[in-house]
């Protein structure tokens, strides 16, 4: 009786249907169908070329389906610009990171507060209480308080990384997709950024594209398959490492590398 109670409240955050895309005639999505439910921490994986940047390409607005479509919340996303998306609630985190070098983690993380106030006013206007408060539990979370104004050109290649993850958070989405988090970064970085994408699952809904078997098996509950432009395959990390047709297209040849995809 609960199980039946849960799985109706449960709401969909993100559902893709029939979605095609073409580059001049070439299909790099088809007929895609794909969902997730609020809350959810999912992995899409897949080899290069399968789709999987024009995947979020097409949920940010950057590109548009040729058929098919996105819903956000039930509200379909065709035809809004790429900032009208954002403020929605779906944030992006590109593959290399963004940060300003030449400002500490502290005001980089300011400036994401305040995207609306500039850079002048949040440099050399005074932060209110509740800011200095979300931006040193931010500093918190993505384990930087000891770095915190130090200049961000010193941090290492994974400590930006999380910085990024952390400017992303403070513009308060409530989707977070991001793509290839851990490609170039040391076995200990890569630890480091699996747990804080895991503690950010606990308050947002996380779409997280990566290579990195590695990594995926450290924060896979559900996994999904992508493989020229379609979903070939959707379960545990169980499920698809013991997939014959995973092993074929994908890992088969991966597991002994992870050359990364852009
Ligand atoms: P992945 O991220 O899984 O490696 P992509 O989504 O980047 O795959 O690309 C899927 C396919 O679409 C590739 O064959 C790629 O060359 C092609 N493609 C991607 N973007 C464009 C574009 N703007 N114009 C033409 N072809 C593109
Ligand atoms: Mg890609």
């Amino acid at each position: 009786m609960k199980e039946t109670l849960t799985a109706n409240i449960m709401t969909k955050i993100l559902e893709i249907q029939n979605l095609t895309v073409s580059f001049d005639g070439f299909k790099a999505l088809k007929h895609l169908n794909f969902s997730m439910n609020e809350g959810e921490l999912r992995v899409v994986i897949g080899p290069n070329g399968a789709g999987k940047t024009t995947f979020l390409d097409v949920i940010t607005g950057k590109v548009q389906p040729t058929e098919g479509r996105a819903l956000f919340k039930q509200k379909n996303l065709r035809s809004l610009a790429e900032h009208q998306i954002a403020r929605m609630g779906i944030g992006r985190k590109f593959q290399t990171p963004r940060v300003y070098l030449n400002l500490t983690p502290r005001e980089n993380l300011e400036l994401s507060c305040n995207r609306t106030k500039g850079v002048f006013d949040t440099l050399f206007g005074k932060p209110s209480k509740g800011e200095r408060k979300t931006v040193s539990g931010l500093l918190e979370t993505i384990g930087l308080t000891t770095k915190a104004d130090i200049q961000a050109s010193l941090l290492s290649h994974g400590e930006k990384q999380r910085l990024e993850i952390g400017m992303l958070v403070a513009q308060s989405p409530t989707l977070l997709l991001v793509d290839e988090p851990v490609a170039g970064l040391t076995d200990e970085e890569t630890y480091q950024v699996g747990e804080l994408l895991i503690a950010l699952a606990q308050t947002h809904s996380i779409l997280v594209i990566e290579h990195d078997m590695e990594f995926v098996r450290q924060i896979a509950r559900q996994v999904t398959v992508l493989h020229e432009g379609t979903v070939l395959f959707e379960g545990t990390m169980d499920e698809v490492q013991n997939d014959q047709r995973v092993i074929d297209v994908y890992l088969g040849q991966s597991t002994n590398s992870t050359e990364g995809a852009s």
